[in-house]
């Protein structure tokens, strides 16, 4: 679907853009595409078994799966970076924290194939991209912001489009109609970590944030932040 003005969602089994071969839930995250005149640019990919789906969602608003030149990823669950191996084979550059380039690389537990009784085919990250630097590619600035916790890698993805700050969110925050966690069972989530990252991502602002599952916030994103701080405070500590 598209969300703004060359910007578009084409996957998440949540919003039924794709189907993994169960109920709606958390088998498929959300991905997105930024057309940008010069070229496709992709975040996340979903968990792999929906590559198609995603073509056929892009090709429906034009998009050509051999116009993305790179993908960002925000971490190494399969649900989100599942699909990584397929679009490498097309020559689309991968780009990711090095926590999660090196998760990835193994495939291991990190990555949570066991939670969906599947295997995370590991994948080469071709350039990695560090807390606060910043990429320049088709004539977009993406910055990343590591935000660590729900994985050691989670990076989420600022950028300007539209006159708009967008930020990819990942798993760092909730991803249903509440401020919520990102899901706390992953070999290398950290409570402590967590609520940093919550603390620092609280101070910024932005005008609309594309999470990892569920539903795009248009409206003061800051607040579900907030909201998620506060029960991050109230229930992780002591
Ligand atoms: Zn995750």
């Amino acid at each position: 679907m598209q969300l703004l003005k060359n910007l578009f969602q084409v996957s998440g089994d949540l919003n039924g853009l794709t189907w993994a071969g169960k109920d709606a839930g958390f088998e498929d995250g959300n991905s997105y595409i930024l057309e940008t005149g010069q070229g496709l640019v992709m975040f996340d990919c979903g968990c792999g078994e929906t590559f198609d789906q995603i073509c056929q969602n892009m090709a429906y608003w034009n998009l050509d799966i051999d116009q993305v030149h790179a993908c960002f990823l925000t971490h190494a669950h399969l649900d989100h970076a599942g699909a990584a191996h397929n679009l490498r084979e097309r020559t689309v550059k991968l780009i990711a924290h090095p926590e999660t380039a090196e998760a990835m690389s193994k495939g291991d537990e990190r990555c949570c194939g066991y939670l969906y009784h599947k295997s995370f085919i590991p994948t080469t990250i071709d350039q990695t991209i560090k807390d606060n630097e910043t990429i320049e590619i088709l004539g977009y600035q993406i910055k990343a912001l590591h935000l660590p916790g729900h994985t050691r890698g989670c990076t989420a993805y600022v950028f300007e489009h539209q006159d708009k700050t967008i930020l990819i969110s990942g798993d760092i925050i909730g991803t249903l109609l509440a401020g919520d966690f990102g899901w706390s069972g992953s070999i290398d989530f950290d409570r402590k970590l967590y609520i940093e990252s919550l603390r620092r991502l609280a101070k910024i602002d932005t005008d609309i944030m594309l999470p990892g599952h569920g539903m795009a916030y248009f409206h003061k994103p800051r607040r579900r932040v907030e909201a998620v701080l506060n029960q991050a405070l109230m229930q992780w500590r002591g």
